[in-house]
């Protein structure tokens, strides 16, 4: 096997944050919108993909979103081009794939031709969305940014444009999420959680006061039980709790990838969303090749899915220009 292919090399890792997204995605939306509770009921722990709503190993808007994101990065290199993003957006835009109402209604203009800024001005929330749609998205700047940060948390800010995603609570989301993936490819596995989370709430600041209060809990807490961090950070649309919930389950799990996307689904709440951040950490840290075959076999294929992803990770690998900075 080349060097670039093996388990964990940083090929893998690029692998493994979309792919990892695209996993939690798949694995959270049997029970998306399930409290914690319920899922126990049903499944115990839920650990393996099930019979979802178009079918086992389906993805969602976190995944399209995802994938459209990266390539609209991978064909500007060294820049965010929203232009390009909006485009990017509407062409992987499937309505039936869980779009939040808003999203939807901005995509659907965008696609009918309408200019994403008219889309956005027309349907944009009191003082801007802050929900997770920013963040379940924002991984690829890791990578197209890889090795400058401050670029990575401008692009994370820049892209929530796009859906209207402007309340201080949504970027800070996107931001936290983003910086956090970019630490998580950069690092590699293994990596200590305490100075992850300390390094994010230093290099971060100033944070939104929930997003604030969100990262002091995780990091003085990365040894609670699931019970009382679903309980604490929840794990709705808000992307102060969503976002922390994800951070919380990767870093407070020993034993790899699959089991930071098993903790973070099982929280409950917004399951599909915190399974694909979960899954882009933990990718990002441990490479596609870390996960489950049987998630991996599960997983749709095609040009929305697997061979997708795979694809636009291969792409930002190879444009990616701060790749030769990073570990
Ligand atoms: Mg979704």
């Amino acid at each position: 096997m080349e060097e670039w292919m093996k388990p964990g090399s940083m090929r893998d890792r690029f692998h493994g944050v979309l792919l990892g997204t695209a996993m939690g995605d798949a694995l959270g939306m049997p029970v998306e919108g399930a409290p914690m509770d319920a899922i126990q009921e049903r499944f115990g722990e839920l650990r393996e993909m099930k019979e979802a709503r178009l079918g086992r190993g389906t993805v969602t808007d976190d995944t399209h979103m995802t994938l459209a994101l990266a390539e609209a990065l991978a064909s500007t290199p060294d820049a965010v081009d929203l232009d390009v993003v909006a485009d990017r957006f509407a062409a992987r835009f499937r309505p039936e794939r869980g779009y939040g109402g808003n999203a939807r209604v901005i995509l659907s203009e965008i696609r009918s031709g309408i200019p994403w800024r008219d889309a956005v001005e027309r349907h944009r929330l009191p003082g801007g969305s802050w929900a997770n749609g920013a963040a379940m998205r924002v991984a690829p700047v890791a990578l197209a940014f890889l090795g400058r940060r401050d670029r990575v948390a401008d692009a994370a800010v820049a892209q929530a444009k796009v859906t209207g995603h402007e309340h201080p609570v949504g970027t800070d989301g996107a931001r936290l999420q983003a910086l956090a993936v970019h630490s998580a490819v950069s690092l590699g596995d293994p990596l200590e959680p305490l100075p992850f989370v300390e390094e994010l709430e230093r290099h971060g600041e100033p944070w939104h006061p929930e997003v604030a209060r969100a990262l002091r809990w995780v990091r003085t807490h990365l040894d609670a039980e699931p019970e009382e961090a679903a309980r604490n950070l929840g794990t709705g649309a808000r992307a102060s709790q969503s976002v922390p919930a994800a951070l919380w389950a990767f870093l407070s799990v020993e034993g790899g990838a699959q089991e930071s996307v098993v903790r973070a689904v099982n929280l409950g709440g917004d399951t599909d969303t915190v399974g694909a951040m979960a899954g882009a950490l933990a990718g990002g840290a441990n490479g596609a090749s870390a996960f489950p075959s049987s998630w991996m076999e599960a997983l749709e294929g095609g040009s929305l899915g697997a061979d997708g992803l795979r694809a636009a990770a291969d792409a930002l690998y190879r444009t990616g220009t701060g790749r030769s900075d990073a570990r």
